[in-house]
Order: structure tokens, then C-alpha cells, then sequence
């Protein structure tokens, strides 16, 4: 397997935590999208017009509605223009007081299916987050909640890792941040272009600066394995 490491995760890269911003704003809040019913059905006509021209048989039974499923598949998959409140408003639920201020949290692998903005063709992998807590921290269910609601999305994993880490510090104010994400691209694999390759890429927020931290981090992401 190749590896290919992005040159985002390096030393001369870690962004300095600044005051929290406030909750509820750009990121997790967002209105649902309203696609209107003729503009869907326009959307439907294109799809089979393109599906036909590309070789689809739109007359065999499987094939009657797949551009309308399509549509959908593709409108669930992009979810993540709409906003995750629950992140926000479950929040004190989630405890305060942590006891050592200078362990490390580390959760994953947190599964991610996300959409590449090149070609609109799915990247999929594992994220693992770690962090040190100033006074709140946050489960496993809401780290979830968070990497989906940035991976359903047309987007790139350098992005998304971004995305990721800085919402976390924004929701739970930590001392620092650390985000892994190994994918596979299928617009890379599903043309013969670097068949099975995969990406990895690493984001580091605040006391992440510190290479022991680093270190620690990523000799436990590993240790964890791969499923
Ligand atoms: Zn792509």
C-alpha cells in the first residue's frame, strides 16, 4: 500500500488557540436546504439524459429510477450543508472537571464517508481525534456527530481535518487538538489511477505543538489499527 502523507501536519503549521468563539454560529446551525419540487424534477431529467447518453439501460427494471434515487442518495449524502444543533444542546450533559489536565483523550476510529469537490465521488476512512481538555470534554457519539456533519459534503480531507479541529475548539475550548485522517479516494481508485493508495493526513491545534504530544498521539492512533 502507499502511503501518502500531506504536508499539513508539520511543526511550522500549528495555529495558536485563541479566546473561544461563541456557540451556535457558522458551522452547526445552518438552515435546511429547499430544493424546489420543479427544480428537483428538471435535476431528474438531466440525470437520465445523462445516465442514458453514458450507457445506462433506463428501461430495465433496476433502472427505471435510478436517477431519481440517485438524486437522493446524493442529497443525504451532502447532509452536512444542514447543520448538527445536537452538538451544541447536549452539550453540559457531557461532564465537567476533568482530572489530569495534561492527558491526552484519544477516540477513533470513527468511520467517515465524505465527497470529494474534484469529482463528486466518494472518499471514505477512519478518523482518529485526540485532545487535552481545559474543563469540559466531549464523548465519543458527539466526536461522531462532528466529523459527519464536515465529511457530508462535497470537500477535501485537508479541509475536513481542518473543519474538524476547529470546531472541537470551539465547542470544548481544549488546550490542544490533534485530528488523523487515513482515506481512500475513489476517483483516484475507481480509474485505475492509484489503486489502492491511501491518504493520511494529520491537523494539530494548541499544546499539539509539543512533538512528545505528537509523538504519543500518533503511537496510539497506530496501535489502534486498522479495521
Ligand atoms: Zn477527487
Amino acid at each position: 500500500m502507499d502511503e501518502h502523507y500531506a504536508e499539513n501536519g508539520n511543526a511550522d503549521n500549528v495555529i495558536e488557540l485563541g479566546s473561544p468563539a461563541g456557540r451556535g454560529t457558522s458551522w452547526s446551525d445552518l438552515p435546511p436546504r429547499e430544493i424546489a419540487p420543479e427544480d428537483w424534477r428538471r435535476f431528474r431529467t438531466y440525470m437520465t439524459e445523462i445516465f442514458g447518453a453514458f450507457g445506462m439501460e433506463l428501461d430495465l427494471p433496476g433502472a427505471r429510477d435510478t436517477p431519481e434515487r440517485y438524486l437522493q442518495a446524493l442529497y443525504d449524502a451532502t447532509a452536512g450543508y444542514e447543520g448538527e444543533p445536537k452538538l451544541l444542546t447536549a452539550f453540559p450533559a457531557e461532564g465537567r472537571g476533568v482530572e489530569s489536565a495534561t492527558s491526552q483523550i484519544i477516540e477513533g476510529p470513527i468511520a467517515f464517508q465524505s465527497l470529494c469537490e474534484h469529482h463528486a465521488l466518494p472518499f471514505h476512512g477512519f478518523a482518529h481525534i485526540g485532545y487535552i481538555a481545559g474543563d469540559q470534554i466531549i464523548g465519543i457519539s458527539k466526536l461522531t456527530r462532528l466529523v459527519r456533519l464536515f465529511a457530508r459534503r462535497f470537500t477535501v480531507q485537508e479541509r475536513l481535518g481542518e473543519q474538524i479541529a476547529d470546531a472541537l475548539v470551539e465547542l470544548v475550548s481544549p488546550q490542544g487538538v490533534a485530528v488523523h485522517l487515513e482515506a481512500s479516494h475513489l476517483c483516484t481508485q475507481m480509474r485505475g489511477v492509484e489503486e489502492h493508495s491511501r491518504t493520511i493526513t494529520t491537523f494539530w491545534r494548541g499544546t499539539f505543538a509539543d512533538p512528545e504530544l505528537r509523538r504519543e498521539f500518533l503511537h496510539e492512533v497506530r496501535s489502534h489499527g486498522r479495521r
